[in-house]
């Protein structure tokens, strides 16, 4: 399959799985549909000179940056900043609703060996988790479910992307500088670059930070978001319980009892209340 990963004002660098090409495209290509970075195309050979000629179907697309056909976003914490668990509940939240997986990777290790536990207990019946430390190069986890993928990092500042990606990367990108640079959003990057790693596997180097623009889910829906009161909802008493205050609600039932994650609960209803008085105005 050939992917652009690069976009120029009118040149793509695409990689064509054998071979790194440099393409222009078709006027009428790029008037019906904005060739971005991730795509899928097809070219052709017009006298020498390799062109565009469609752009495949996306499986999703983000705008800022401008990036299509993402498999994973790769929700970065840490123990140290303190994470803000609201801020992972709505980019899962985010990534369900346009169709992009998501996975938590918890990073710095080294820090603190109960922050994994704490992680696992909110997410683990929701989301793959996985675990590295960045600082020691213990990437494996990483490596391994980016491995035939594009994937896109978020998260808060500090909690070690660009380190993890420069170990991913080995000495080389590292030390020329390149990523840092463009990691410390030096200038506004709202064109992404796709990384190589291996073939079929890429990194995007600006964070998945458009995906935070819009938090658009309608309160009476938000229970459908979380897999696992989906699941229990079948025990609710009443069809649709949004398990806020409704009598004989199985999920308020578990968190009472303690079965179920009290934090993430609480959260959740936080956020209900949140999107409903908004609707109300
Ligand atoms: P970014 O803002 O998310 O790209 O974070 P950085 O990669 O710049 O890392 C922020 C700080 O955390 C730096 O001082 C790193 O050295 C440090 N750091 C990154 N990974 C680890 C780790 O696994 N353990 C510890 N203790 N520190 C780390
Ligand atoms: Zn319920």
């Amino acid at each position: 399959m050939n992917r652009v990963i690069k976009v120029e004002t009118d040149r793509y660098t695409v990689d064509t799985g054998k071979e790194t090409v440099v393409c222009f495209a078709r006027k009428k290509v790029k008037r019906s549909s904005d060739i971005v970075v991730g795509d899928f195309v097809e070219l052709e050979n017009s006298e020498g000179v390799l062109t565009v000629k469609r752009v495949l179907e996306r499986k999703n697309s983000l705008i800022r940056p401008s990036i299509a056909n993402i498999d994973y976003i790769i929700m970065t914490i840490a123990p140290l900043p303190e994470p803000d668990f609201y801020l992972v509940d709505k980019m899962l939240i985010n990534c369900a609703r346009r169709n992009i997986g998501f996975i938590i990777c918890v990073n710095k290790t080294d820090l603190d060996d109960g922050f994994l536990k704490k992680v696992t207990d909110q997410y683990g019946a929701d989301v793959k988790i996985i675990s590295v430390c960045a600082k020691d190069n213990e990437i494996s986890q990483l490596t391994e479910v980016l491995r035939g993928r594009f994937s896109c990092f978020a998260g808060q500042s500090a909690v070690g992307k660009s380190s993890m990606i420069n170990a991913l990367h080995g000495e080389k990108i590292a030390k020329s500088g390149e990523l840092s640079a463009n990691n410390r959003g030096k200038n506004t990057t709202t064109r992404a670059t796709l990384y190589k790693l291996d073939e079929g596997t890429f990194i995007a180097d600006t964070p998945g930070f458009g995906l935070l623009e819009v938090f658009d889910v309608e309160y009476d829906e938000l229970d459908l978001y979380y897999s696992e009161y989906v699941e229990l909802s079948q025990k609710c008493k009443y069809h649709r319980c949004m398990h806020v205050s409704e009598p004989g609600c199985e999920v308020k039932r578990r968190v009472e009892e303690g079965t179920l994650n009290k934090d993430r609960y609480e959260r959740y209803i936080e956020t209900y209340k949140d999107l409903k008085s908004k609707k109300k105005y």
